[in-house]
Protein backbone atom coordinates (compact mmCIF):
# COMPACT_ATOMS: atom_id res chain seq x y z
CA UNK A 1 0.00 0.00 0.00
CA UNK A 2 1.28 3.70 -0.76
CA UNK A 3 1.01 6.44 1.35
CA UNK A 4 -1.25 8.17 1.55
CA UNK A 5 -0.85 12.06 2.20
CA UNK A 6 -3.69 15.18 1.74
CA UNK A 7 -3.32 18.50 2.70
CA UNK A 8 -5.84 19.95 5.32
CA UNK A 9 -6.47 23.91 5.57
CA UNK A 10 -8.39 25.00 8.54
CA UNK A 11 -10.48 27.80 8.52
CA UNK A 12 -7.95 30.32 10.39
CA UNK A 13 -5.01 29.94 7.47
CA UNK A 14 -2.83 27.03 9.00
CA UNK A 15 -2.07 24.73 6.68
CA UNK A 16 -1.59 20.84 7.58
CA UNK A 17 -0.38 17.82 5.74
CA UNK A 18 -2.09 15.03 6.64
CA UNK A 19 -0.60 11.29 6.75
CA UNK A 20 -2.61 7.54 7.35
CA UNK A 21 -0.85 5.62 9.79
CA UNK A 22 -1.43 2.47 11.09
CA UNK A 23 -0.64 1.18 14.47
CA UNK A 24 -0.52 -2.07 16.31
CA UNK A 25 -3.09 -1.41 18.93
CA UNK A 26 -6.33 0.90 18.88
CA UNK A 27 -5.84 4.47 19.81
CA UNK A 28 -8.04 6.92 20.08
CA UNK A 29 -7.50 10.65 20.21
CA UNK A 30 -8.22 13.62 18.18
CA UNK A 31 -6.04 16.78 16.73
CA UNK A 32 -6.89 20.75 17.47
CA UNK A 33 -5.57 23.07 15.17
CA UNK A 34 -1.98 25.14 16.33
CA UNK A 35 -2.89 28.56 15.67
CA UNK A 36 -7.00 28.85 16.61
CA UNK A 37 -7.51 25.46 18.36
CA UNK A 38 -10.21 24.57 15.83
CA UNK A 39 -10.77 20.68 16.54
CA UNK A 40 -9.66 19.23 12.98
CA UNK A 41 -9.98 15.84 13.61
CA UNK A 42 -11.43 12.89 16.10
CA UNK A 43 -10.21 8.94 15.47
CA UNK A 44 -10.39 5.98 17.23
CA UNK A 45 -8.82 2.73 15.76
CA UNK A 46 -5.79 1.67 14.26
CA UNK A 47 -5.76 3.79 11.41
CA UNK A 48 -4.54 7.09 12.80
CA UNK A 49 -3.63 10.41 11.30
CA UNK A 50 -0.39 12.04 11.93
CA UNK A 51 -0.38 16.04 10.71
CA UNK A 52 2.53 18.07 9.99
CA UNK A 53 2.38 21.59 9.87
CA UNK A 54 3.17 23.17 7.10
CA UNK A 55 4.59 26.82 6.35
CA UNK A 56 2.34 28.91 4.70
CA UNK A 57 3.37 29.65 1.14
CA UNK A 58 2.90 33.50 1.35
CA UNK A 59 6.84 34.63 0.23
CA UNK A 60 8.13 31.13 -0.66
CA UNK A 61 5.91 30.17 -4.01
CA UNK A 62 7.06 33.21 -6.72
CA UNK A 63 11.06 32.73 -6.03
CA UNK A 64 11.28 30.96 -9.39
ZN1 LIG B 1 -6.92 27.03 12.82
Amino acid sequence: MSKQHTIVDCACGARYERRQVQLPIKDIGCFDCDDCGARLEIWWGRAVPAFKRIAREKNAARRA
